[in-house]
């Protein structure tokens, strides 16, 4: 991200401007708005901003819909304007969130795992189809969301609104939805993460915004009910929205809609409501405290009308384990309450009244998933021996201490990469050796005597530090990140080898370099880790300190000999070299089936690193590739001995490979090597299964 900043004066107050690049894959969409919201709120100050690339603007940064409407993209450029007292500390602040994506990591926006395949819907006419947004099997009758009580009027005498009246009872609305929010943050926090929390919180930032209760007030002071004059501001925001070039920008207008709703319900005395009965929920799209409220007990699946993989409702859905479609269409809202309904969140069908047979079939499918999965989970803290008597560790990727006792319960043998860059995201200077120290020792005493693998800092390029600056670069993926920045930065990594060798001297750790291209790199970082251990331990090395390297560049792959001697082990980041191989940006929805690590290319490369590893350093895979079920046989099969996946993976990746004869496996390899992409190993792979 690119920021210059510089200031002019006008006769009577003076003016600060910055110009912002804004990176976020998702443009200015709802959480990013809402952190810009709280920070300028903290100031005493006004700023405005401008849309460069669309000439869109100016808009006030205190409100969250008319930032929105600015219909901010990733790349666009930005004019932040700021007077007032604090003017030039205000554009500081937002020049350095600007730099850090605002904060966002975009965990939310990601789609699921298994990628929405063209769903059927049977018995109703639809558009292109229910998309898979939520895995699992949900069987039961339709219910739809009910209301709560009656409205009642708002003055009560049936006479002309009182405007203060009004207003009160627009105020009070607010606040009983504020309390709601909050309350919903907090416990979505300790719940599910952060990240999940983060939709309540821009909600709340939606409930102050005075793009919103300033038309409403303005309503309600010409003589409007507090209903009809807060329906009506919401309306036009939502308009607003609805007209944005952008399809994820434009759906954020779902956030006004369903702040908007709360308030009204609470207006109306309709409360929150919920769904007629038990059973898959059919509704045409959720607001995130109607979604929180849903528990898997009472709702075996839900079909939303509208929605897709990055609404909210879905992500909610994910996280509670409940199976869901979206995009369904406007006619399943016409269903008669109680009609039998299948849905499969994996592949995206959704089945209305199903034949008896077909019922019976999805049941006992679900019934077979369910046991499955706990006959894994049962499973789950012994090895994974494959039939052909081959041990393939099967160890876990981390992101934080939660993750790590996930990990732990969920049989994982170890860590095969801590993402420590969560830690350094996200903070306005870089975490301290003791504060390392402390939570790299809390992750490692989650898995007491289990190697715990932690990657150095891998930021840079599309990920920049708000306190390291960086050259704005115009292809980041190919810029100074990983193992580039740390040795640009040294004292980076110092620290944070210092609290590493800490803790390696009470249990078994690894330190992982990421996005090394040379054997030069690594010498570096050996010099600065010798430098570390003089000072911490008087040049021994603890005994159970490991140092490896991650192939993710395509030439790094092909060299990985020139790595003999100085790595203990190489971990083959699948994610990136998968990107790099076939030129095929990891995040880009367009290029999910090109970006495959099955393609014969990627295999090719990972063979090559086994065949360099033998007999001199271990060979891991720690990225998604690990997890796939077809992939990761083929992978074991190739000469990788362990695979680090997400922690909710580990019990069927355990259970897959005791499926496995790898020596079978192998004896194919040939074969699929010279297929001429993923699609085609797949193909074979999955006609050898069935
Ligand atoms: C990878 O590139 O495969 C990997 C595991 O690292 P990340 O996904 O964090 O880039
Ligand atoms: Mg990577």
């Amino acid at each position: 991200l690119g920021a210059a900043t510089g200031s002019g004066a006008l006769p009577a107050e003076p003016v600060a401007r910055a110009e912002i690049t804004v990176e976020n894959p998702h443009g200015l969409h709802a959480r990013p708005v809402a952190r810009l919201v709280a920070l300028v709120r903290e100031h005493n100050a006004q700023l405005s901003l401008r849309n460069l690339t669309t000439g869109a603007g100016p808009a006030a940064a205190t409100s969250p819909t008319q930032l929105a409407t600015l219909g901010v993209q990733r790349g666009h450029r930005l004019q932040v304007e700021a007077t007032g007292p604090a003017a030039r500390q205000a554009l500081d602040a937002v020049v350095t969130l600007a730099r850090s994506g605002f904060g966002d990591d975009d965990l939310l926006t990601a789609a699921p795992g298994p990628v929405a395949t063209n769903g059927r819907v049977n018995g109703l006419s639809n558009g292109p189809g229910p998309q898979a947004v939520s895995p699992g099997i949900g069987i039961g009758p339709a219910r739809f969301w009910r209301a709560g009580p009656a409205p009642r009027n708002g003055t009560g005498d049936g006479g002309p609104p009182d405007a203060d009246v009004e207003l009160r009872r627009l105020h009070d609305a607010r606040e009983v939805v504020r309390r709601t929010l909050a309350g919903l943050a907090a416990s979505t926090r300790a719940e599910l993460g952060a990240a999940e929390a983060a939709i309540f919180t821009a909600h709340e930032a939606i409930l102050d915004d005075p793009g919103l209760t300033g038309p409403a007030e303005t309503a309600i002071r010409a003589g409007q009910s507090a209903e009809a004059g807060w329906s009506r501001a919401v309306a036009a925001a939502e308009q607003a929205f609805a007209a944005l070039a952008d399809p994820y920008l434009r759906e954020r207008g779902q956030d006004v809609r369903a702040v908007g709703d709360q308030v009204l319900a609470e207006l109306t005395g309709g409360g929150a409501g919920g769904p007629s009965g038990e059973g898959v929920l059919v509704v045409r799209d959720l607001t995130p405290a109607q979604a929180a409220g849903l528990s898997r007990e009472h709702v075996t699946a839900i079909v939303l009308a509208q929605g897709s993989a990055t609404s909210h409702a879905a992500i909610l859905a994910r996280s509670r384990g409940i199976p869901a479609v979206a995009g369904a269409g406007d006619d399943v809202l016409q269903l008669p309450e109680a009609t039998a309904l299948i849905v499969d969140g994996t592949t995206g069908l959704l089945l209305v009244d199903p034949p008896d047979d077909v019922l019976g079939r999805y049941r006992a499918t679900a019934a077979e998933q369910g046991e499955r999965a706990a006959a894994e989970q049962a499973r789950a803290g012994e090895p994974a021996v494959t039939r052909d008597g081959r041990r393939v560790h099967v160890e876990a990727n981390l992101g934080s201490v939660q993750d790590a006792l996930d990990a732990a319960r969920l049989g994982a043998e170890g860590a095969g990469l801590v993402r420590t860059e969560f830690l350094f995201l996200d903070r306005a200077a870089a975490p301290d050796v003791d504060e390392q120290e402390q939570l790299y020792r809390a992750i490692a005493e989650a898995l007491p005597g289990l190697r715990v693998t932690f990657r150095t800092l891998d930021v840079g390029g599309d990920k920049p530090l708000p306190y390291l600056r960086t050259t704005p670069e115009a292809n980041p993926f190919l810029g100074v990140r990983g193992v580039r920045l740390t040795l640009a930065a040294p004292q980076l990594l110092r620290d944070q080898l210092t609290a590493l060798v800490r803790v390696a001297r009470e249990h078994p750790l690894g330190i992982m370099v990421p996005m090394v291209s040379t054997p030069g790199e690594l010498q570096q970082v050996h010099v600065l880790l010798a430098d570390v251990l003089r000072a911490e331990t008087g040049g021994v090395r603890p005994p159970g300190l490991e140092l490896g390297v991650m192939v993710e560049v395509p030439a790094a792959a092909l060299k990985a000999a020139a790595f003999a001697g100085l790595v203990d082990f190489v971990s083959i980041g699948t994610n990136d070299l998968t990107q790099y191989t076939l030129a095929a940006e990891r995040g880009h929805a367009g290029l999910s089936a090109l970006g495959d690590a099955l393609d014969p290319g990627v295999l090719r490369l990972v063979e090559a690193v086994c065949r360099a590893g033998a007999g001199r350093f271990r060979v891991g895979v720690c990225g998604e590739a690990a997890a796939d079920p077809l992939a990761g046989p083929v992978l074991a099969a190739l000469g990788v001995t362990e695979l680090s996946v997400s922690p909710a993976a580990l019990p069927a990746v355990k259970a897959r490979l005791r499926e496995i004869d790898l020596a079978d496996l192998a004896e194919r390899l040939p074969a699929c090597l010279a297929l001429p992409d993923a699609g085609a190993v797949r193909s074979v792979l999955t006609s050898e299964r069935s």
